[in-house]
């Protein structure tokens, strides 16, 4: 019921904004004064007492600039140290540094953050080790895993990513393969896939036709990960709004505004179903491979569909990263859903250090973006704030905790991850 009166302004701000004209809200004859109601409900002149001036200037309020405060009374946990150890699966700390058409090609790196701006950060939060997902290739991986593995043995793990600087060469397959086994010998922990396969990748790189997720050339790459013991780390397609037309209706119509790169809608690009289709046949394909999928699948507003992938395959895991806006409008659905799948979930939070995380308040790595985690996670505190944002950053509404037990509290921060990627218990 509190939530009604915010709906209720957005939906007076949308419809100034939209063709139809602006319209007040049907109102409940219990807020108006009984000789008004009675006045109303007698009068066969067809004119509704009620009727109120409304202001137009106020409803012109552009939507940017709408930042309500709740005004519950609710419980507010801080949790400034977690349960259990955390392992955090999904960080950036570094990014390869040249891109063609949004394809990271090449060796070169650029780092976001050195460990000794981690460390404090990550033992006031109870952090025991962060995964570097986009630690590079070849010489570039060696450097990051020097800078990071090596500088702080046990506090940071880096992952490998596709050299998709080589497709298009006849042997790039085998290629590929061959740079999973180095990756393996330099320390790497796994392999990271961005969206970029299926929604990105074409075949000259940055011009031709998309290349499909379950594109035949990748065979070697999917299996070399199975016979190194790495885990796939795979990020396929991106929220379900994001494949929907950017108009008054879609859910985070101001998050594609400043980010209008992030649409995938209309033709050109393959739709939602048929990326997670092409990833499932992947996953199928090659049962020996362990495979992670990033955000909750890009499927958390359907959590039975990522429920129904985790129950088909066994080689299947997932992280809750930038999720928990999703997961936490839906608490009921998602403490079934970590109940089932306690041992197959595993906690990231997609950060990436300030400055280049103040772009994506949701993932801008610090105390508050872990605190809002644990809180999520820990308590069953009501209606408030999944980013450390003014306005939330990916839709305009406010989460509840799941308030779970230690026993899987523990599975989700720790030991999922530390069995996956074969550390120390
Ligand atoms: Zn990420």
């Amino acid at each position: 019921m509190a939530r009604i009166p915010r709906d209720d302004a957005i939906h007076g701000l949308a419809s100034q904004a939209g063709a139809t004209p602006p319209r007040r809200p049907a109102h409940c004859f219990c807020c108006a004064p009984p000789g008004a109601v009675a006045a109303a409900r007698d009068s066969g002149k067809g004119k509704n007492l009620l009727q109120t001036m409304p202001d137009a200037q106020r409803l012109a309020l552009p939507l940017a600039e709408f930042a309500p405060r709740s005004m519950l009374d609710v419980k507010a946990t801080r949790v400034a140290y977690p349960a259990f150890p955390v392992i955090d699966v999904h960080t950036h700390l570094s990014w390869m540094s040249e891109t063609r058409g949004g394809v990271s090609v090449g060796e070169a790196m650029t780092y976001f953050a050195d460990p000794a701006e981690l460390l404090p950060l990550m033992d006031r939060k109870g952090i025991r080790t962060l995964v570097n997902l986009t630690g590079g290739v070849g010489r570039g991986l060696e450097e990051t895993i020097a800078r990071f593995d090596r500088a702080a043995p046990g506090r940071f793990l880096t992952m490998t990513e596709p050299s998709f600087g080589l497709f298009g060469e006849a042997d790039y397959p085998q290629r590929q393969a061959d740079a999973i086994a180095h990756a393996r010998r330099a320390g790497a922990c796994g392999l990271k896939l961005l969206k970029t396969l299926g929604l990105y990748l074409r075949e000259g790189i940055d011009e031709g036709a998309l290349v499909g997720i379950d594109d035949r050339r990748f065979d070697p790459m999917w299996e070399a990960c199975a016979a190194h013991g790495l885990p796939v780390f795979i990020h396929s397609a991106d929220p379900l709004a994001f494949f929907q037309p950017t108009d008054r209706h879609n859910e985070r119509y101001e998050e594609l505004a400043r980010h209008p790169d992030w649409s995938f809608y209309g033709e050109g690009f393959p739709s939602h179903a048929e990326l997670i289709a092409a990833r499932d046949r992947v996953i199928a394909r090659h049962p020996r491979t362990t495979f992670v999928l990033m955000h909750v699948g890009n499927q958390a507003e359907t959590l039975d569909a990522v429920s129904a992938c985790l129950d088909r395959h066994p080689n299947v895991h997932a992280d809750i990263s930038a999720r928990i806006g999703e997961l936490g409008r839906q608490p009921r659905q998602a403490r079934r859903f970590f109940e089932r799948h306690q041992d197959r979930l595993l906690f990231g939070t997609d950060a990436v250090p300030p400055p280049y995380g103040e772009e994506v308040p949701q993932q801008l790595l610090g105390d508050a973006l872990y605190e809002i985690y644990y809180r999520f996670l820990e308590t069953e505190d009501e209606y408030f704030d999944y980013a450390p944002a003014a306005t939330p950053p990916q839709g305009r509404w406010s989460i509840y905790g799941l308030g779970l037990p230690h026993a899987i509290l523990r599975k989700i921060y720790h030991d999922n991850a530390a069995r996956l990627l074969g550390m120390d218990p």
